[in-house]
């Protein structure tokens, strides 16, 4: 395994990116409107600009392909933590080792079915699950895991889509994740800067820098083709791991012909039991995450970028315009806490605590289709053939009718207050769907579901 992330590259990139002209900023934003996406060194120009007629124009190219690509939808979530035991010894995490708790806990079988439950009552459709590493937590145990989620019916409702971020794992394992039938695999490499990942993961499995660098490579080779990178914002230098993301991208493309699935961006929060003196190490402002997202939007416009809870409110109502597809709603971080309601600190902090009605009421209220959309899995459009549709522009097709039949579904099961609120919205999108055939297809399903059709899509 040879480590693709070359550091001094990565300087030298940045060492030259600085005080470029204006000509070239302009040429690199008419390049981007191409959605054939930037390389590294262009990245690295964006991401110097400071000054703000220049940012607002990065900010601004970053909406436009947003909207171009994605439209107005947003995609739901929700994290379900499994487990809060780790072997592992990450200085920023409140699940680490030496952080010695009264009680930690890995939920059984009867504990994830209430938590889905939980979260199927409040109307989700997709699920992450996330575990920290243990022995309890093996192939044997996830596998069980992922069966229950899918298996629990609550009314009208169940489990579509479960993504994943557990620990690593051998291929056989991999191999066997995949036949669960998950959707996205997710492992962040937290920092690529090698020094500061052996300071602040100074025991177990996950102190291995490379191990972690090749864990997609590794659920690649055993079939997982929608794979999610990210890395954990504050703990180095956020432009240098920008480029690092973006190097990683390039990796997997090249191994595998298809880059990542998703980018995830979370900024370090507090941590109750976390062994970090100041926080974060390398602060990141709310400016600098603006410019995060806006960047990977411009350089990787087909790949999905998540926003978690870790954000406020405030901030994410800016960021969703900005390039985010995903976003978590209504989440907690501690392990069986949907289903006991018990306030209690998680992994970390969170800073949006709104529920997943009110982010979607908010959300549908600045114009956006809140989606719970799982088509492009389970009708086989993943990896590289999800990027063939995505590419030209096709996916869009299937997209926008997808999310407002699932977000009409919501309406009718969980949220009829709001449903009325919605009408003219959901009729307007609609009426605007270009191919007359598909939209004659979407008003006959919206019938259907008005009918207690449920679950249907294109
Ligand atoms: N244990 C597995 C691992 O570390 O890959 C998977 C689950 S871990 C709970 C999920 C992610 O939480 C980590 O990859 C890390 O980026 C994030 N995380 C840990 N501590 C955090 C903190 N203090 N603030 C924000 N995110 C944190
Ligand atoms: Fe364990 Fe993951 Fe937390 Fe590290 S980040 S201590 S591996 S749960």
């Amino acid at each position: 395994m040879n480590n693709f992330i070359n550091e001094d590259k990565i300087f030298d990139i940045l060492e030259q990116a600085q005080s470029p002209s204006t000509q070239r900023v302009e040429t690199i934003i008419n390049k981007s409107l191409e959605l054939k996406g930037l390389d590294p060194v262009e990245s690295a120009i964006l991401l110097n600009c400071e000054e703000k007629v220049i940012l607002d124009r990065v900010f601004e190219t970053a909406k436009q392909i947003k909207d171009s690509i994605y439209g107005n939808r947003l995609v739901l979530f929700a994290p379900l933590y499994l487990s809060d035991r780790c072997v592992n010894n990450c200085l920023y995490c409140g699940f680490r080792r030496e952080n010695l708790r009264a009680e930690t806990r890995i939920l059984n079988v009867h504990e994830i079915r209430e938590e889905t439950r939980a979260l199927i009552s409040q109307g989700h459709k997709r699920l992450l699950i996330v575990a920290a590493e243990d022995t309890g937590v093996n192939i044997d145990y996830l596998q069980d895991a992922i069966k229950t989620v899918y298996d629990t019916k609550e009314g009208n409702g169940g489990i579509r889509r479960v993504n994943i971020n557990v620990a690593p794992m051998e291929v056989i394992d991999f191999k066997r994740l995949k036949n669960t039938g998950i959707g996205t695999y997710q492992s962040f490499q937290e920092t690529y800067h090698r020094e500061t990942y052996k300071q602040m993961h100074t025991s177990g499995p996950k102190s291995d820098y490379l191990k972690r660098l090749y864990a997609c490579d590794l659920a690649q080779r055993a079939g997982i083709d929608d794979i999610g990178i990210g890395a954990l914002f504050g703990l180095y230098n956020f432009k240098f791991e920008v480029l690092a993301l973006l190097y990683h991208a390039m990796h997997l493309e090249k191994e595998f012909g298809v880059g990542p699935h998703t980018i995830s961006v979370p900024r370090i929060e507090p941590a109750d039991g976390s062994d970090i003196a100041s926080y974060p190490p390398c602060p990141v402002s709310d400016s600098d995450l603006k410019k995060i997202i806006a960047v990977l939007r411009l350089a990787v416009p087909y790949t999905g970028i998540i926003l978690s809870t870790r954000e406020n409110a405030v901030l994410r109502n800016e960021l969703i315009y900005l390039g985010v597809s995903q976003i978590s709603a209504g989440s907690k971080t501690l392990p069986g806490s949907y289903s006991s309601n018990k306030k209690a600190d998680g992994q970390f902090s969170i800073s949006d605590e709104r529920s997943l009605s009110d982010v979607i009421e908010e959300i549908a209220t600045r114009g956006f289709i809140p989606s719970f959309c799982t088509s492009c899995y389970r009708t086989g459009r993943t990896g590289e053939s999800f990027m063939d549709l995505a590419k030209p522009g096709e996916i869009k097709d299937f997209c926008q009718p997808n999310a407002l039949l699932t977000f009409e579904e919501y309406l009718l099961d969980y949220n009829p207050k709001l449903a009325g609120k919605m009408k003219d919205l959901i009729s307007s999108e609609i009426s605007k769907i270009s191919d007359p055939k598909v939209r004659q297809i979407a008003s006959g399903k919206m019938k259907s579901l008005k009918q207690g059709k449920r679950d249907l899509y294109f």
